[in-house]
């Protein structure tokens, strides 16, 4: 961008992320010179903790198998089109070696809510991860679970607990999930979870059916009450086998307003760039690292069932193998002036409570 001498440079008035005001505006704007100035306030706060370091986490995405139902997700449990999966422990713990090899300190073990993996079986699994990886960091996000196993795959070992509340706004909640679901329940479980001691992920989707401005303020309000440790912001997409199929994507725009506002609520937080954000637009984890962000994640699943965690169309880097997601990666951000940081990536200012 040419930029005009005689203009004078002006300093971004500071922005008030207190101010519930403040932060609708900035959902509404559509002055793209304002979203810059946000992004830029969000880069600086980032920047006072973490510089322009960008922590990796390896995923797994370990069974497609889910009891539930969710209307906008392509493994619902009524979706006859999805062909299922489930790694074997060992197919799991190869992964991580894969992972370890490529420099990964965390492990994402992400899948659908699978009543095959019993409290007995994740308990097994995170032990296994753990015994061969003792200063790893190990993420779980397998749904909702009662206290009792969230703190029984704590003591096993789980460092973090991936957990997004989908929208913080009942109403809306109750239009994207059948009615056994609760936005109660799953608050609470994020409450419980950070009550036993994991570093906790909360986060939403930007742009799914019947969201208003006011239900993202509602998103910011409770992140803003909650405190987590990470919040995953990505946008909605549609899946041609679910009932939100001929629903709009989410915008671009509008996701990293939401992800630069987040950065300023929590100035420490740990954000990713989502898949989803790369998904919609060609440099889009690119450009949610420029708004605020500063996490991704490179898929280690088994390049054969890649395709099959289709939580929405289109999903990019699913022909990939680990290694070249990993290295493809780590270019892009470079040319971005990102700096990969490979280590455990705690939350700035962690004080680990004893276990593990
Ligand atoms: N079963 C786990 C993991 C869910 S998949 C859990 O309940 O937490 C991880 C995330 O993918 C979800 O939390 C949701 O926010 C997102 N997701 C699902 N379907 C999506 C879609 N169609 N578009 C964009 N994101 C989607």
């Amino acid at each position: 961008m040419i930029t005009d001498i005689r203009t004078p440079v002006i300093e971004a008035p500071p922005i008030d992320a207190g101010s519930d005001a403040v932060l609708l505006h900035y959902i509404t704007t559509k002055d793209p010179r304002e979203a810059e100035s946000l992004f830029a306030a969000a880069r600086k706060v980032r920047e006072r903790y973490y510089g322009v370091d960008v922590y990796f986490r390896g995923l797994i995405e370990f069974t497609n198998y889910c009891k539930n139902d969710c209307y906008y997700c392509g493994i619902r449990r009524s979706n006859t089109r999805a062909e299922r999966y489930r790694l074997s422990l060992q197919e799991i713990l190869e992964c991580c070696r894969m992972g370890d090899r490529l420099g990964f300190r965390t492990f994402v073990l992400q899948g659908g809510e699978d009543p095959w993996f019993t409290d007995e079986r994740i308990t097994e699994m995170v032990e296994a991860v753990r015994l061969e990886f003792p200063d790893h960091a190990i993420t779980l996000s397998i749904g909702e679970r009662s206290r009792k196993s969230y703190e029984r795959f704590f003591r096993a070992g789980a460092n973090r607990y991936l957990l997004r509340h989908e929208t913080a706004c009942g109403e809306h909640y109750r239009k994207l999930h059948p009615r056994e679901m609760s936005l109660g329940e799953r608050k609470q479980c994020l409450r419980d979870l950070k009550d036993i001691g994991y570093q906790v992920g909360a986060g939403f989707m930007v742009g799914t059916p019947f969201q208003t401005p006011e239900n993202l303020l509602e998103d910011l309000r409770f992140i803003r009450e909650l405190e987590p440790h990470m919040v995953g912001i990505g946008p909605f997409i549609p899946q041609q086998d679910t009932p939100f199929r001929d629903f709009p994507p989410g915008g671009l725009e509008l996701t990293l307003r939401m992800l630069a506002l987040t950065r300023l609520i929590l100035p420490r937080v740990l954000i990713p760039a989502t898949t989803a954000l790369g998904t919609i637009s060609p440099a889009g984890r690119e450009r949610g690292l420029l708004a605020g962000a500063n996490v991704v994640m490179p898929n280690l699943s088994p390049r054969e069932v890649r395709k099959l965690y289709a939580l929405y169309d289109n999903k990019i880097c699913t022909g990939d193998e680990a290694a070249e997601c990993r290295r493809c990666m780590e270019g892009r951000i470079r040319l971005f002036g990102f700096i990969p940081n490979m280590t455990r990536g705690d939350v700035a200012g962690w004080q680990s409570s004893g276990t593990p």
